[in-house]
C-alpha cells in the first residue's frame, strides 16, 4: 500500500483518525471514498468476510454489471489509495469504546488500538441457511437471494422458489416467468396450510399462471458442478433438478459486539431482521458521532444501495466534522 501522504495526527503519540470505518464492503468502501476526497484522515478495518464472497459476478452495477466482486473492491480501494488518507487495516475488530477525550477507540484482532473521531459500522449482514441438508453448499452457486442480482443467466432452465409460501414469494415467481424460466415451481417443504390468509391466494394466483406446487418434504439438496442447477432430493428418493432456486434469506447482523461495545440501539425489522437503528438522512445512529451504512443498517439490502448510502454517510460524517471544527473555533472566540 502506498505511504500515505496525509497521516492522521497524534496525541501522546497515539495516532488519531478523523474517522475509523469497520468493513471495507460497497458501504465502507464508498463512505472512505467521500471522505478521503476531502482529505480526512480514514482507517478501514476488515475481516474479509463478505456477503457476496460466494458470487463469481455482481450484478446490477451501473458500469460494472457482470463484474467480479472482488474485483470492484480491488478498484475501489486503488482509486482512494490515490488520495493518500486512508489506511487499509485487513484484521477483525474485536472491541470498541468511547474513551473519555470524547474520541473512539477499536482493538484490532492483534491488540492494537486505533483511535478516531467518528466511527462508520459498515459490518454487513450474513446470510442465516435453511436448515436442510445441502443447503448452504449451493448458497450463493444456484441458491439466490435476489433475482435481480443472480438468474437470467440460468432463465433457460427449470427453476423454483424454495420457502414459505406468501404474496411476497410470488415476486420471485412473477420473475421467473418474466425471465421465461420453461417451467417454475414453488417448493414449499412440506404441506402448506390451506387456511393460512396468505398462503391460498398466492397458490391460487401461481397455479393460474401454470406453476406447479410441490409440497413434499425435501430429504436434501445437491449442488451440481459446472452451474447444473440443483437436484432436490425429496423424502420419497424422488428427484427434481432445477437451475437455481430462490429464497427470501433471514440475516443476521455480521457483527454485533462493536455496536454494543458502543451502546447503540438494534432494532428488529419484522421484515428484514436485526439492524443497526439509524436516523434520516445521516445514517447517524442512536450514538452521537458513530454512523452506519450498507446492508447492517437497512433493509433494501443491494450493492448498489450499499454504495450509495456510503457515499452519502462519508459526507454526513465530514458535515459533523466541520460543525464540531467550527463549533471548537467558536467558543475560542
Ligand atoms: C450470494 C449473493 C450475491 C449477491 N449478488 C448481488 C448482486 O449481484 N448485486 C447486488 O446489488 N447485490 C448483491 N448481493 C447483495 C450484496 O452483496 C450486499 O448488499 C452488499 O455486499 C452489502 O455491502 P456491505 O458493505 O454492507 O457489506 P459486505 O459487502 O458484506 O461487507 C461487510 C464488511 O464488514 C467487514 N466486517 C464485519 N465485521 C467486522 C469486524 N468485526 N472487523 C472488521 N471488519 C468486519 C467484513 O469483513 C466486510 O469487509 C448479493 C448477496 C449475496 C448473498
Amino acid at each position: 500500500m502506498p505511504a500515505l501522504t496525509k497521516p492522521p495526527t497524534t496525541f501522546e503519540s497515539i495516532s488519531i483518525f478523523d474517522v475509523l470505518i469497520i468493513g471495507a464492503g460497497p458501504a465502507g468502501l464508498s463512505a472512505a471514498l467521500a471522505l478521503s476526497r476531502v482529505n480526512r484522515t480514514v482507517a478501514v478495518f476488515s475481516s474479509a468476510k463478505y456477503r457476496n464472497a460466494r458470487a463469481s459476478h455482481a450484478h446490477s452495477i451501473l458500469s460494472r454489471d457482470h463484474t467480479s466482486p472482488d474485483e470492484i473492491r480491488r478498484i475501489g480501494r486503488e482509486q482512494i489509495e490515490v488520495y493518500g488518507t486512508t489506511q487499509f487495516v485487513d484484521k477483525a475488530v474485536l472491541e470498541a469504546r468511547r474513551v473519555d477525550t470524547g474520541l473512539f477507540e477499536v482493538t484490532d484482532a492483534d491488540g492494537e488500538t486505533w483511535r478516531g473521531r467518528k466511527v462508520i459500522l459498515a459490518t454487513g449482514v450474513d446470510d442465516v441457511m435453511m436448515d436442510i441438508e445441502g443447503y448452504s453448499d449451493c448458497w450463493g452457486f444456484d441458491i439466490w437471494q435476489c433475482l435481480v442480482c443472480d438468474g437470467i443467466e440460468r432463465a433457460d432452465r427449470e427453476a423454483g422458489t424454495l420457502g414459505p409460501v406468501n404474496m411476497g414469494m410470488l415476486m420471485n415467481v412473477f420473475t421467473m416467468l418474466s425471465l421465461g424460466c420453461p417451467r417454475v415451481t414453488i417448493f414449499s417443504n412440506g404441506p402448506i396450510d390451506r387456511g393460512d390468509k396468505q398462503a391460498s391466494p398466492a397458490i391460487a394466483i401461481a397455479k393460474a399462471q401454470g406453476v406447479d406446487v410441490e409440497e413434499r418434504k425435501i430429504r436434501k439438496l445437491i449442488h451440481l458442478e459446472d452451474e447444473e442447477g440443483i437436484d432436490v432430493v425429496f423424502e420419497d428418493d424422488a428427484v427434481r433438478r432445477v437451475g437455481f432456486l430462490a429464497v427470501k434469506p433471514v440475516c443476521k447482523l455480521a457483527n454485533t459486539k462493536i455496536a454494543e461495545d458502543l451502546g447503540v440501539t438494534i432494532v428488529d425489522d419484522p421484515k428484514a431482521g436485526p439492524m443497526l437503528q439509524i436516523s434520516q438522512p445521516m445514517c447517524e445512529t442512536t450514538v452521537p458521532g458513530v454512523f452506519s451504512a450498507g446492508d447492517a443498517c437497512t433493509n433494501t439490502k443491494q450493492f448498489s444501495q450499499a454504495m450509495a448510502q456510503g457515499g452519502l454517510v462519508g459526507a454526513a460524517v465530514n458535515y459533523q466534522l466541520c460543525m464540531d471544527q467550527i463549533s471548537t473555533v467558536q467558543k475560542s472566540l
